[in-house]
């Protein structure tokens, strides 16, 4: 009976994996399969890409964004969207030349156009620098200056669509998070979209919305999707989201499938939590999304280097994309 029970559902062959909230074995194939297609379903239930959307993958050499850009490319031409993958070198040490080298390798074998844009080559600094002179945190600092320079690059390239790799796990444990400090108005960031805005923000999209963990561990494995080793000498592992993760997975599996109807329900939710509001004004210096009309780019430069650098910065980004083929379709 054992034995049976370790042969794919699908056709018998030797499997890989078991998914507890499906019931079933699958092969290396099979496997493959289900996971692609469960990334269609997601963007189909959310309506995540329209037909002729150019989606621009923010790559980081991790496992997760590999395997959202295997998988988009696979479902290019169902959907008939455009790629095109985006790197941003921050200049940390080995870490962050590991990481170039892997998104090249990972985009060099699917075949996809990169930009790869490096903080020494546009601040003269790098990131640990920028954030010891401006006196914050290399995470917090890091995830301003991404953010700001992955919605630049998306606005200056033309994408239609910025899709990042967070995971269901990743999700589940920041939405509780925010609901264990209370700090409610996260939770409606967590969503599996958000909006583009005119000119200022391109529309973040996240298709590995319901897919789990284990599951692009697994995925990477098999199809031997080259990742980074290395881990970022900043990075301090969050005990919180650590713990997290592990309670939410306890449950998940003694009720498999808890996490799907957890995350279907919760986007259906997501009006019912207060929003970010406020006001969305462009950056007098640079011309960029902002609430107060100096953006957060250029309130850290300035305070860093005397004068705001968005300007220069987008300059730099037209040259760096100017004429340049990006698009993959
Ligand atoms: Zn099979
Ligand atoms: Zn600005």
């Amino acid at each position: 009976m054992r034995e049976l029970r370790r042969k794919c559902s699908l056709c018998g062959k030797e499997a890989v994996v078991y998914i507890p909230y499906q019931r079933r074995y699958y092969c290396k194939e099979h496997f493959i399969e289900f996971l692609v297609n469960k990334v269609r379903s997601t963007i189909k239930r959310y309506k995540l890409i329209r037909s002729r959307d150019k989606v621009l993958v923010a790559l980081s050499g991790g496992k997760d964004s590999a395997v959202l850009l295997d998988i988009l490319l696979k479902l290019s031409s169902y959907f008939n969207f455009k790629l095109a993958a985006v790197h941003i070198d921050l200049g940390i040490g080995n870490f962050s030349d590991e990481s170039r080298e892997i998104v090249k390798e990972q985009t060099k074998r699917l075949g996809v156009n990169l930009v790869i844009v490096a903080v020494n080559e546009i601040l003269g600094i790098d990131l640990t620098e920028l954030s010891r002179k401006a006196r914050r945190p290399p995470c917090s600092t890091c995830g301003l200056v991404k953010r700001y320079l992955l919605n630049l690059v998306a606005l200056t390239s033309g994408a239609s669509k910025l899709a990042l790799g967070h995971n269901a796990d990743d999700i589940m444990a920041y939405s509780f998070k925010s609901f264990l400090t209370q700090d409610l108005r996260y939770i409606s960031k967590l969503g599996a979209f958000t909006e583009s805005i005119e000119r200022l923000a391109v529309g973040r999209i996240r298709p590995l919305y319901e897919v789990y963990e284990f599951e692009t561990k697994l995925y990477a494995r098999l199809l031997d999707i080259p990742v980074v080793k290395s881990r970022c000498p900043h990075f301090r592992p969050n005990q919180m989201e650590i713990e997290l993760k592990k309670i939410i997975n306890d449950i998940e599996q003694e009720r498999p499938g808890m996490k799907l109807s957890f995350l279907r329900k919760f986007m259906r939710n997501l009006k019912e939590y207060p929003e970010i509001k406020g006001r969305i004004v462009p950056c007098k210096y640079c011309g960029m999304i902002s609430s107060t009309g100096e953006c957060s780019f250029c309130r850290i430069t300035r305070k860093v280097f005397g004068k705001p650098m968005g300007s220069k910065v987008k300059e730099y980004m037209n040259k760096l994309l100017k004429d340049k083929i990006l698009w993959y379709s």
